[in-house]
C-alpha cells in the first residue's frame, strides 16, 4: 500500500492515486464512494432517455408500446409519476414523501 496522495471527496478518506490519474479526473472518489455515484450517473442517463423518449410519444413520434401487446416501460413510468403526483394535491404530507422516495 503507498502512502495516500489525495482524498476521497465524499468521505475524505485518505487515498493513493497515480499522478497520471489526478491529473486526469478532478475529483477523486474511493471504491464505495464511486460506486454510488455510477448510480447516479446511470440513473441519470436513464432519464435523458426518458424524457426524450415521452417528449416523443407527446409528438406521435412512438406509439408508447412495447412488442404488439405490452406497454413501454417509459410510458408505464410517465403514467405512475403523474398518478402519485395528482394524489399528492389531494392528500398532503404523507403521499409527498412517496414521491421522493420514488424519485
Ligand atoms: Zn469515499
Amino acid at each position: 500500500m503507498r502512502n495516500p496522495n489525495t482524498f476521497c471527496k465524499d468521505c475524505q478518506k485518505p487515498l493513493y492515486r497515480r499522478p497520471s490519474e489526478l491529473k486526469k479526473w478532478d475529483n477523486v472518489y474511493c471504491g464505495i464512494c464511486k460506486k454510488s455515484h455510477m448510480k447516479e450517473f446511470a440513473i441519470s442517463g436513464n432519464d435523458a432517455r426518458y424524457l426524450r423518449y415521452i417528449k416523443m410519444w407527446k409528438n406521435g413520434e412512438v406509439t408508447g408500446m412495447k412488442g404488439k401487446y405490452s406497454i413501454s416501460n417509459h410510458i408505464k413510468r410517465y403514467l405512475l409519476r403523474n398518478m402519485i403526483i395528482s394524489v399528492v394535491n389531494v392528500s398532503g404530507v404523507k403521499l409527498i414523501n412517496l414521491q421522493i422516495k420514488y424519485h
